[in-house]
């Protein structure tokens, strides 16, 4: 598996993307900056999405990405049906923007929804997929993604308590999150985020649960507080004798 981190970050600015994940090219998890990061013809070769939750950061670039490729393909969705309910009425509503889950046509629409629950397994393009809970101020899932004996597992944004979906499974790439430094614990608690100190409880938990620390990539992070985050991480990273890295915008990872 071929893995890009597109938006490694909490916001959108001249130089971050909010969060997206892509992986060989053909499958994304989330769409925060989906379409601002890939020519047309890349867009164009991404054949599923897995969404995680309904904040705007992480799933604006389904209607632009979606409308963009009219007539290459129709685009797959994968989510909770609770979520593509939301989209659909907010969003794809035909106020706001034309409900690609009809048009071109209902025959070969943009985009085709597929509903995935918590505890819910599927097979997507050759990927076994898995969808888990994740622990966030609204309803939110993460995703394990195995192919070839390779397996990830993708937490998009969750916080305290995230362990007990980790525990669950035994991933060698952990790609999760930290938006904000430790002296922000209490609005991270409040609003479903990790801050390092608040990772590293739950890194702890599963070391202790599975008897290893997977490697782990760290998104989601607020420009605002890059390297306090960065110097704070360094300290859980040599603490725990893991390897924890701060994703950039284009980081590849192969497994
Ligand atoms: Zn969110
Ligand atoms: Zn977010």
């Amino acid at each position: 598996m071929q893995i890009t981190v597109l938006g490694a970050h909490q916001i959108e600015t001249a130089t971050t993307r909010c969060y997206t994940i892509l992986i060989d090219g053909q499958l994304a998890i989330d769409a925060g900056s989906l379409s601002s990061s890939l020519t047309l013809e890349q867009q164009g070769a991404v054949r599923a999405i897995l969404l995680t939750h309904r904040h705007f950061d992480h799933i604006k670039d389904v209607a632009s990405v979606g409308f963009n490729t009219i007539g290459m393909r129709t685009l797959e969705i994968y989510c909770p049906a609770a979520l593509r309910d939301t989209l659909l009425a907010n969003i794809l509503n035909g106020v706001v923007w034309p409900d690609l889950s009809v048009s071109p046509s209902p025959n070969t629409p943009a985009l085709q929804f597929f509903p995935l629950e918590v505890g819910q397994e599927a097979e997507i393009l050759g990927y076994r997929v898995r969808a888990l809970h994740s622990m966030h101020s609204v309803p939110t899932v993460g995703y394990l993604v195995e192919k070839d004996g390779c397996s990830a597992y993708f937490s998009s944004d969750t916080g305290p308590g995230s362990a007990a979906s980790w525990k669950q499974i035994a991933p060698q790439l952990l790609v999760t999150e930290v938006t904000m430094p430790g002296r922000m614990a209490e609005t991270a608690r409040k609003t479903g985020h990790f801050t390092p100190e608040l990772l590293e409880i739950e890194l702890r938990d599963f070391v202790a649960a599975r008897g290893y620390c997977p490697r782990v990539v760290i998104t989601h992070i607020n420009p605002l507080y890059e390297q306090e985050i960065a110097g704070e991480l360094e300290h859980v990273a040599r603490t725990l004798s893991a390897r924890i890295e701060m994703a950039t915008e284009g980081m590849r990872i192969t497994l």
